[in-house]
């Protein structure tokens, strides 16, 4: 029986028997409280089955021409947009978010991820040369080989996208993938299987097992060749422990503080859109959300008023109703979350402008907030939020933004938005950051070539990109002479007082101080 985590009385999802008596995980949805489904509780022993069960399909699957690979699995990616509307619907549901998030943010990201993937695989994991440095004579290259079974533990605010991001990625390289979603959102990675399985692709090739953290900490201790992580940085670190103790590699995608740039010449119309969708998308459970604004003092009051009069406008529901625009929080710790931080802030200074509380009746809901005056002594503008609220501070100089947004234990996204691109670029060039957008906010996770993942305690390693693709694999290095060996080297054994001679010489003439040196420096 999987040992539910300390955050089960506090969760969404709720661990019960069914009727033959095996341990289920149910999920209800966060705007109505409705129940969705449930899905069975994997064991430890459930778990070490599933990924030697993936280790047998592997081997045939990673033995394939990755053309072929990649053909086989756009044939997932034909499904999932055959049967996106029941996909979309299902996200929305689970996760509260609006229809037009969980089709923009999510499906429709990942059919283009296939697509980028597909066509990309093979020439980022093509066979390398090498071009050799001293040893003129040999020849090197580097192959890229599968690595085997990845496992991937991922969260709830967004359950396909980052997952399926991630497995994707694996799958193409040629490893087979078992997935442990979160406990808070099991129902859409179960959806996703069972279009996997529907495909007609090998089921054991791609698995998903559910439960609590301890299901994940199965899952690392279950033979596993790699783990991709998202989630929080405490539950990372403990990972990245887990992962240590076994020597196996991790991707740690943690937490995220982005901060906004305001410049004093920015566009205040797309400044202001741009913090309001890029703080309430998804109710501000995102990990690239915009979670601090640093304006300059000549365009902070008007943009402040710009935003404040934008999130009024704003319309909050269920998220069913394709006229809503903030849907639910999906996790209830965040509604809690939100509120410590709005009463540490408050109690320190900060000024209400917008929301602050949440939506009596029925579902989880919390009104859009916005908070100015704020500063660095509050938890609003130093820990993460990960929910519906944007504090502001104003700022006299771009070096005091910058220095405000560099104060940070974390740098996963940033944002600065100014009409002078230039400057735009070289300021982003100076924030302490994975990725640094001008002029524009959150998009960068959904653009499979460029490669996602934090700096600081944000995380370690990268997804998206060829990067990425080539961590999924084991770099192989192979060498062989351009020429015919021969009998002895003149380093091998046996050693000899000339050979030393003839050593120091060689050495001398090669990175000695000399001219020779020098010249035969410049030519290596
Ligand atoms: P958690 O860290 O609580 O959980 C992440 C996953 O790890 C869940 O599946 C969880 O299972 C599992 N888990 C929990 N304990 C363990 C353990 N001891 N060993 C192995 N696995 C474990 O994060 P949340 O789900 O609350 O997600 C929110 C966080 O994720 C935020 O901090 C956010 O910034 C970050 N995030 C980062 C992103 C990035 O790309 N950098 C993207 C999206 C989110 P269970 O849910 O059952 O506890």
């Amino acid at each position: 029986m999987a040992t539910p985590s300390t955050r089960q009385g506090e969760a969404r999802s709720t661990a019960t028997t069914d009727r033959r008596g095996h341990d289920v995980l149910q999920s209800h949805a966060p705007a109505t409280g409705v129940l969705l489904g449930e899905v069975p509780i994997s064991s430890p022993e459930e778990v070490r089955g599933a990924v030697a069960r993936a280790r047998r399909a592997q081997e045939a699957w990673g033995l394939l021409p990755l053309a072929e690979r990649s053909e086989r699995v756009l044939r997932y990616r034909g499904a999932l947009v055959d049967r996106a509307e029941e996909v979309v619907d299902l996200i929305s549901r689970e996760c509260g978010k609006p229809k037009q998030e969980a089709l923009l943010h999510e499906v429709a990201p990942i059919a283009d991820l296939t697509t980028y993937y597909a066509k990309r695989a093979g020439k980022s994991l093509a066979r390398r040369e090498i071009e050799m440095h001293l040893m003129k004579h040999k020849r090197a290259h580097v192959h890229y080989a599968p690595r085997g079974v990845v496992g991937i533990i991922s969260p709830w605010n967004f359950p396909f996208s980052i997952t399926m991001g991630d497995a994707i990625a694996a799958l193409i390289a040629g490893n087979a993938v078992v997935v442990k979603p979160s406990e808070v959102t099991p129902l859409v990675l179960q959806k996703a299987k069972e279009i996997w399985d529907a495909t007609g692709l090998a089921e054991d090739l791609f698995q998903v097992v559910h439960g609590y953290g301890g299901t994940g900490a199965a899952l690392i201790d279950a033979g596993v060749d790699k783990i991709v992580f998202t989630g929080g940085v405490a539950t990372g670190k403990r990972v990245a422990a887990m992962c240590g103790e076994r020597l196996i590699p991790c991707t740690l995608e943690l937490g995220g503080k982005a901060p906004l740039i305001a410049c004093a010449d920015a566009d205040v119309e797309r400044t202001a859109r741009a913090i309001v969708f890029g703080g309430f998308a998804n109710s501000g459970q995102i990990c690239v959300s915009v979670e601090r604004v640093y304006a300059h003092e000549a365009i902070h009051d008007r943009l402040l008023e710009r935003v404040v009069g934008l999130v009024s406008e704003l319309r909050q529901g269920d998220p069913q109703s394709a006229s809503v625009d903030v849907g639910a929080v999906t996790f209830p710790k965040q509604l809690e979350i939100a509120e410590a931080h709005l009463r540490d802030a408050i109690g320190k200074g900060a000024e209400l402008r917008a929301g602050g509380k949440r939506r009596a009746g029925q579902g989880m809901f919390f009104e859009p907030t916005i908070l100015a005056r704020c500063d660095h002594r509050m938890t609003v503008m130093t820990e993460e939020i990960f929910g519906p609220i944007v504090p502001f501070m104003k700022v006299s100089t771009e070096e005091e933004a910058i220095a405000l947004a560099n104060d940070s234990h974390l740098g996963l996204n940033a944002y600065v938005f100014t009409k002078d691109r230039e400057r735009g670029g070289r300021i982003a060039e100076r924030v302490v950051a994975g990725s640094v957008l001008v002029n524009d906010v959150l998009v960068n996770h959904a653009c499979p070539e460029t490669p996602f993942g934090g700096v600081k305690q944000s995380g370690i390693g990268r997804v998206h990109g060829e990067d990425a693709l080539r961590e999924m694999c084991e770099v192989r290095h192979v060498m062989v002479d351009r020429v015919p060996s021969l009998e002895r080297d003149p380093i091998w054994f046996p050693y000899t007082p000339e050979l030393l001679k003839w050593a120091f010489k060689g050495a001398r003439a090669l990175f000695g101080g000399g001219s020779l040196a020098s010249k035969l420096g410049e030519l290596l």
